[in-house]
């Protein structure tokens, strides 16, 4: 299995960084993994625009599926537009907070599910998804949202999606070869619970899971990168980085 990240920025995309997108491959099989502000772009650098076999989104803020709208036009109104319905495992709000980025007025939403260009299906059980089984679970965020344990033959990556600690957490991530882990923010007292994970929390996360690697995303701009990571090498004391736009991590087989 291939993570490949488009882009890992937190909250708000950057300077020259998208926000949150990755690619998951196997088999000949993409599956995409949130589609946040900037993605579409990134995800033309990496691979032709309609290559993409599914997209799994955990949550419906901005910074993780805004660019599903853009994604919309492009299979619409392309003038080679590829056949089928693209299949998309979101929150079961997804169709009509795509439709209303999309369209400005109610007449025009009134005629728009998406479903011309996408297939919707909810979260919440366990789904085979090309070679891939796709396990996930509600976390703490302020709105519906998920993490998720994706598994292909005998190799496994856990995602937090954004959340605080729960214990949804612990049971996605638990034995995982790696854990792409979500860290907004440095540890501090006076932190907004169930909403995200200072670096700390995240080391924390990895070391009770038992996690092979932990590989850190979501650092906001404003958020110091290096003392995200320091936060989390301080509390597991096994491999750990923090992800780059573009960079690509084999997931079962340390290098
Ligand atoms: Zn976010
Ligand atoms: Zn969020």
């Amino acid at each position: 299995m291939l993570l490949t990240v488009l882009g890992c920025s937190g909250s708000i995309p950057g300077p020259g960084a998208a926000a949150s997108g990755y690619l998951l491959e196997a088999d000949g099989f993409t599956l995409a993994l949130e589609f946040g502000n900037g993605v579409l772009s990134r995800f033309q650098e990496e691979r032709p625009l309609f290559s993409m076999d599914a997209l799994v989104l955990s949550h419906l803020h901005p910074d993780h599926c805004v660019d599903v709208s853009s994604l919309y036009v492009a299979r619409k109104y392309h003038p080679s537009p590829p056949t089928g319905a693209l299949p998309v495992y979101a929150p079961a709000e997804a169709p009509s907070r795509f439709v209303a980025a999309y369209a400005p007025n109610e007449a025009e939403r009134a005629s728009l599910d998406f479903s011309d260009v996408f297939s919707f299906h909810g979260l919440g059980a366990p789904v085979e998804i090309g070679p891939f089984t796709v396990d996930s679970a509600v976390v703490a965020h302020p709105c519906e949202a998920y993490g998720f344990r994706i598994s292909c033959g005998d190799v496994t990556l856990a995602y937090t999606g954004d959340s605080g600690p729960c214990a949804a957490l612990d049971s996605l991530a638990a034995g995982v070869d790696v854990l792409l882990s979500e860290a907004s923010w440095t540890h501090a007292p006076d932190r907004q619970p169930d909403l995200h994970l200072s670096g700390r929390e995240a080391g924390e996360l990895a070391a009770r899971a038992g996690a092979g690697r932990l590989l850190i995303t979501h650092v906001p701009p404003w958020t110091s990168r290096e003392d995200v990571l320091e936060e989390a090498r301080s509390a597991f004391d096994g491999p750990c980085e923090l992800v780059v736009q573009g960079g690509r991590y084999e997931v079962g087989e340390q290098s």
